[in-house]
Order: C-alpha cells, then sequence, then structure tokens
C-alpha cells in the first residue's frame, strides 16, 4: 500500500493547521511573557505523543523517539507595535510567529506517525521565547535554549519562518554561510550546506522548481543564527504574501496568506523524512 505523500497529508491537517494559527494569533506574548502561548503548544504536542519539557524560561523542548534525532525550531514571541492614532503600542503577532509554530506543529502531528515504525530515529521540537532581536533586552532566547542544553544529541535543526515579502506558494533559503561550524560537518558529517540543498529539494518537490529561490541575505530580525553556529542546520522562508498586497514585517497592518501554511508543513515533514531515513535519502 502506497502511502499518501507529504503534500497530501499536509492537506488532510490544513484547516487544523490554520485554526492552530488563529488560536496562537489571538494570544500573542511578549519575549519571555509565552505563558499561555507554551500551554497551548504543550497540549498540541502531548496529544501528539511527545514529551514535552519546559526550557529557558518560557520556551519548550518535546521530543518523540530517540537515537539519530533532529530537531525543529522556531520562535513563540510577538511584538509591540506602534498603532496610528492609539497612545499604547499594541502586543501582536507582526511578524508571523504564529504562522511559524502551526507549520511545525502540523508538521510535528505528521511526523509523530511515522516515527512510530523506527526505533531508531527521535524528532526534537523547539519552542523558543524571544526569537526577535531587534527589539532590546529580548535577544536571549536562542542563547538559554543552546545554554539549558536543547541542541544536545540533536544532528541537524531546520527552521521555518514565514516571510510575507514574498509571494505565497514561493519560498526563499539562504546559503550558507562559510564561517558556520555545520560546514565542516556536524556529529554525523553534515553540513549546513547539506541542509540548505535537503530542504531546498524538498521545497521544490511540493512548490516547484520555478518557485523555490537560493538567495544570499543573512537570517533576518530572529536569531536562528546563533544555531548554525553550533550544528548544521538551514531555515526555509515560506512565502505568504497574498497577490496584489504587500505587507511588511514588524507592521501594524502585517497581513499573510494563511491558506498555504499546510504548504510550511508539508516540506518540513518532506525533508524530516529524508533527513531521518524514513524514506530513502536523497543527499551524502
Ligand atoms: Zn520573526
Amino acid at each position: 500500500m502506497e502511502l499518501p505523500s507529504s503534500l497530501e497529508q499536509a492537506e488532510n491537517i490544513q484547516g487544523d493547521i490554520v485554526s492552530w494559527r488563529r488560536q496562537l494569533n489571538s494570544i500573542p506574548e511578549l519575549a519571555f511573557s509565552e505563558v499561555e502561548t507554551a500551554g497551548f503548544v504543550r497540549a498540541r504536542l502531548t496529544s501528539f505523543g511527545f514529551g514535552v519539557d519546559t526550557v529557558a524560561e518560557t520556551g519548550l523542548v518535546a521530543q518523540l523517539g530517540s537515537g539519530r534525532i533532529l530537531a525543529l525550531l522556531v520562535a513563540m514571541d510577538a511584538l509591540s507595535v506602534a498603532v496610528p492614532g492609539q497612545a499604547q503600542p499594541s502586543v501582536m503577532h507582526a511578524c508571523g510567529h504564529d504562522a511559524n509554530m502551526a507549520c511545525v506543529l502540523g508538521a510535528a502531528r505528521i511526523l509523530a506517525r511515522r516515527l512510530r515504525e523506527r526505533s531508531d530515529v527521535g524528532l526534537r521540537i523547539i519552542m523558543q521565547p524571544a526569537g526577535e532581536t531587534t527589539l532590546p533586552g529580548s535577544h536571549q532566547g536562542a542563547e538559554k535554549v543552546i545554554s539549558a542544553g536543547a541542541l544536545d544529541g540533536i544532528f541537524a535543526v531546520l527552521g521555518l519562518h514565514v516571510d510575507s515579502t514574498i509571494r505565497s506558494r514561493k519560498a526563499s533559503l539562504v546559503q550558507a554561510a562559510r564561517e558556520e561550524v555545520g560546514q565542516s560537518g556536524g556529529t554525523n558529517g553534515y553540513k549546513s550546506a547539506d541542509m540548505v540543498t535537503l530542504l531546498r529539494q524538498s521545497s521544490e518537490e511540493i512548490l516547484g522548481e520555478a518557485n523555490v529561490s537560493l538567495v544570499s541575505r543573512i537570517t533576518y530580525a530572529d536569531d536562528f543564527g546563533r544555531y548554525l553556529e553550533r550544528q548544521p542546520g538551514a531555515m526555509l522562508y515560506l512565502g505568504v504574501g497574498l497577490p496584489g498586497c504587500v505587507r511588511t514585517h514588524h507592521a501594524q497592518d502585517f497581513l499573510i496568506d494563511e491558506s498555504v501554511l499546510h504548504l510550511g508543513s508539508a516540506i518540513l515533514t518532506e525533508a524530516a523524512l529524508k533527513l531521518l531515513e524514513i524514506q530513502p535519502r536523497l543527499i551524502g
């Protein structure tokens, strides 16, 4: 019997992914205050079968399985944004971290089923507090996650960030920087360049080759780069820009095309299946 593809499985839970995003969108919390957010995400991950621990104050580390462990990582924090005509700034998910979390929850749910077939591989989900580096004092999220040992025992880390400046149904990947430790090979001999190649292949399979680009810019706003100093990894920038309506991140009118979030779940799922060799590996 042929298993449904990563895309088909993600399409099947598209309604849930959008619903999770909307629920997370309704409880925006600033850096190191992501208490309700953590509670919501913890409940979902627990229901998928993951064991969940608190890390770095308000963050979460969830794991299913053991052995060769791949990590998927996103940030949880919302932003304080000035609103014209309003005396006080508003706290809102103006960078899309609600959408990022929903995409990773989707992948975690699909992968949980596949992981039960294997006893030699594991998946770790890291929900990081304080991902934004643009706010003074709120950029220690990655450092706290790393010093708490959340990366210990993993062989690679994949991240996802929605990008409203990229049209929906398209995606970008950032070329691996030369100074990254992963460049010389991590514990499994993987390099960040391999992670970028694999995430790109998975993106091309889901979105079509013409819709995936490789860019040279450095990881913007968030602090994902800190992880790449420690582990091989790559970040997917998922296009969520509505046609004819380009909105910038960190602005009060930030808006995304949430109907494509399942594509992010599908790409992460596909990349994870390849990396964990649950399907034939395509690299190395
Ligand atoms: Zn962000």
